[in-house]
């Protein structure tokens, strides 16, 4: 048994093809097109906007006369109005690791614009496990005894029965390990740490970090959100612009200026 946090990795984003990009800026008659824009992300949406009213430059449509020329100002209209599609198409990926499943199942339930690859614990032998403890009971030195123990019990009844079925011996075949792994995984506490790789996009992104940064969201969601939260507005100033943060119960908060975009 061991105690853990939950970690939070970026580990990619979208990144914008320049050749690609130029080649349609020249198709669409605007080669000199070119952005302040902080990040790929913004880039790409802020092109994908344009591409909409073709107004990468005024006249290029008849329609369009005047435009807005900084992609802060570009991109904070399109939130504004609610022009929210085109945010979606940069993506960021994540790993979230020494997470619970109590997390990964909540997170779940975020559905659209998204990407999940959950450790599986059929195949993955538990042999270790990790603890987090919520803040009211780390605070509480009896409650931490009981999950301490608990967890150590619930340990060794995975190595013991891990042992009964011979898991380790030379003759177990691959299929027979991941029948009993599986089955085992069915004494374990939803507590114990695992990892899910976690993909979306900029859409998605404000909408579960507004939800799960509130004070009513769980602990454990909350902290690992509050990371992505740093790390969002930071990378991506733009298009989380309208954001602000506040502590509340030690924890940030974020909200969006435009819920829901
Ligand atoms: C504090 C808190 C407590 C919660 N408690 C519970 C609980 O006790 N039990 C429980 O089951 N869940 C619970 N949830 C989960 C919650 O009900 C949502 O399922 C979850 O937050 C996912 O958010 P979402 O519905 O916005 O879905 P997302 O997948 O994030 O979707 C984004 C948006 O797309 C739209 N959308 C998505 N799917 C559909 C659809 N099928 N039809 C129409 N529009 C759609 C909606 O506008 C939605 O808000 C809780 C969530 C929070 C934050």
């Amino acid at each position: 048994m061991r105690r853990v946090s939950p970690k939070v990795f970026l580990v990619g984003e979208t990144r914008v093809v320049e050749e690609g990009m130029d080649a349609y800026l020249q198709h669409v008659g605007a080669p000199e097109w070119d952005t302040d824009a902080p990040s790929d992300a913004e880039k790409m949406t802020e092109m994908f906007g344009r591409l909409c009213y073709r107004s990468f430059k005024p006249g290029l449509n008849a329609n369009v006369t005047r435009i807005r020329e900084s992609n802060k100002e570009y991109v904070a209209n399109l939130i504004k109005v609610g022009h929210g599609s085109v945010i979606e198409h940069a993506v960021v990926n994540f790993v979230f690791a020494e997470v619970s499943r109590v997390f990964t199942h909540e997170l779940a339930r975020h559905r659209v614009g998204v990407a999940i690859s959950q450790e599986s614990l059929r195949y993955v032998r538990l042999t270790d496990l990790g603890l987090w403890l919520p803040t009211v009971i780390a605070q509480n030195p009896e409650a931490s005894e009981i999950f301490r123990e608990i967890f150590e019990y619930l340990e060794k009844v995975q190595l013991k029965l891990a042992e009964m079925f011979n898991l380790d011996g030379d003759k177990a075949p691959f299929h027979f390990k991941k029948l009993v792994t599986s089955a085992m995984r069915r004494i374990a506490p939803i507590g114990l740490a695992t990892t899910i790789g976690w993909s979306a996009n900029h859409r998605t992104i404000r909408h579960v970090l507004e939800q799960r940064t509130a004070p009513e969201a769980e602990e454990e969601i909350r902290l690992v959100f509050g990371k992505v939260g740093e790390i969002v507005l930071a990378r991506y100033p733009n298009i989380y612009n309208d954001f602000t943060v506040e502590v509340i119960d030690g924890l940030p908060c974020y909200k969006p200026g435009r819920s829901k975009v």
